[in-house]
């Protein structure tokens, strides 16, 4: 619980509240702004929740209240998610009415100026606040360590670590195989729809902190129902978790359900699961599933056999968003767009090898779904250093910029935005238009796409004008 500030005294008196328990919390949060002289170009009056969140953010305190409880939960909820957004360091506050919000306000204020001074003015703090979308993630490789620990607990599953720093450990990436035997123990410990919910509604919170709005989570539902998981038992807790991030946190989810490349049982079982795949994505359209996706095994398996699943989906209105050029060279990706009709590739980084397909992409503005450090832990490039994503996106490639599976690669989206910066070098404008690829190639409707860009782009000038001052772009 965060003590009461001894100057909030005078603040409170100063921004004039004569009857603070008629006020509510969007003029509580202005007077504040107005006192102590912050940009509030970006606050939106007319939504409580949401204007609050975006200007909370966007002023950029490098604070993050653990708890915020107040008679005004709406406004409670709003901040804390805000704040930790732009967290740093963490806190706690505990608000029980307007005027403990207030006191909360000022001495979160004082404590930022006291031990933060001057924080947003960085590529750094921009990049960490800048809106984003993410379209190549996994939800079961988003599972936290602790959650993997508390889930195997509660469904008395035999599993071989018992601590975070094992869990951690393991996690570790050491090649393909290790990464599929890390996927393959994990799904076994979910079991209920409350188990989908959190792990799904888990990663929204760590969107939401992330200030990531949308993103098309990959989910492989063979990997469950193989596991004796009734699909209504994923889906509806997948549901539930979809519109509590939406309602809660501010954060839009849509779905790809990614068709395994090579179950165990051969050609007959693979294209059995597959099937099974595509059918339930067809289903599952108004949930929130917006495309068919293809993993597992890239190297000796290619697309092609696909192909009639992909058309039926396609047909059905799903996009076609598969991976390729990874652990396999150009002639995957081909594939992809020739017989998938692939609309995105995730990775695709191998295209590089081939200039006519570099071209060809480049042309048809298909984008690639880019997750750096995951290329470098999986090995298809030694160093970050020899990663092509410079050459492509000068070559005139449609990038996105993604996290993969952020624990088991160490990272978080704003970790790879910030490789964007240091060490691909890529100046402040082109990091924009990056960011504002993950809209642009998303699958969400035409006008909602267009609308998402136009706020992203607002919302980016008006933080270039809080965090990058004296800086000309
Ligand atoms: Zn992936």
């Amino acid at each position: 619980m965060i003590a009461v500030d001894p100057r909030s005294a005078a603040v409170c008196e100063s921004v004039a509240l004569t009857k603070p328990e008629r006020r509510y919390g969007s003029e509580v949060i202005v007077d504040l702004l107005k006192h102590f002289e912050i940009p509030y170009t970006t606050l939106n009056l007319g939504a409580s929740y949401r204007g609050l969140h975006d200007s909370l953010v966007n002023y950029g305190g490098n604070v993050m209240p653990e708890l915020m409880l107040c008679q005004h939960e709406e406004i409670a909820v709003g901040m804390a998610h805000g704040f930790a957004k732009a967290s740093v360091w963490p806190m706690a506050a505990i608000v029980r009415d307007v005027v403990g919000l207030l006191h909360s306000c000022v001495a979160i204020y004082y404590a930022c100026v006291d031990r933060a001074p001057g924080p947003r003015m960085s590529l750094d703090s921009y990049i960490r606040a800048a809106p984003k979308a993410e379209l190549h993630l996994h939800l079961e490789g988003s599972i936290r360590p602790h959650t993997v620990l508390a889930l195997v607990e509660r469904n008395d599953v035999a599993f071989p670590y018992t601590t975070v720093e094992q869990l951690r450990e393991w996690f570790r990436f050491r090649d393909f195989g290790h990464f599929i035997e890390v996927y393959g123990a994990v799904s076994p410990c979910l079991r209920t729809r409350e188990d989908y919910e959190l792990i799904a509604y888990e990663l929204a919170e760590e969107l939401a902190r992330q200030n990531v709005r949308y993103a098309e989570v990959g989910f492989s539902p063979a990997f469950h129902t193989r596991m004796g998981v009734a699909d209504a038992t994923y889906l509806s807790g997948l549901a539930r978790a979809r519109a509590r991030a939406r309602r809660e946190l501010g954060v839009e989810f849509s779905w790809i359900f990614d068709l395994g490349r090579a179950w165990t049982g051969g050609e007959v079982e693979t294209q059995r699961w597959a099937t099974f795949t595509t059918d339930l994505a067809i289903e599952a359209r108004s949930e929130g599933v917006v495309a068919l996706g293809l993993g597992g095994p890239e190297a000796g398996h290619p697309p092609e056999p696909f192909a009639g699943l992909f058309e039926r989906g396609r047909a059905a209105g799903l996009h076609s968003a598969p991976h390729a050029g990874e652990h396999a060279g150009p002639s995957s990706i081909w594939g992809a767009l020739n017989a998938l009709g692939a609309e995105r590739i995730a990775h695709g980084v191998r295209s590089v090898e081939d200039t006519r397909l570099v071209e060809e992409l480049a042309t048809r503005h298909i984008a690639l779904d880019v997750a750096p450090r995951s290329n470098v832990c999986l090995g298809v490039y030694r160093s970050l250093a020899e990663h092509p994503l410079t050459d492509l996106h000068a070559a005139g490639v449609q990038i996105t910029i993604n996290t993969d599976d952020p624990p088991l690669f160490g990272t978080s989206l704003n970790d790879e935005v910030a490789l964007l910066a240091d060490p691909f070098g890529l100046e402040v404008t082109a990091i924009d238009e990056i960011l504002l690829n993950g809209v642009r190639h998303s699958f969400l409707s035409t006008q909602a796409k267009q609308r998402l860009e136009l706020s992203y782009r607002a919302e980016l000038e008006a933080l270039k004008r809080s965090h990058l001052i004296g800086q000309v772009f």
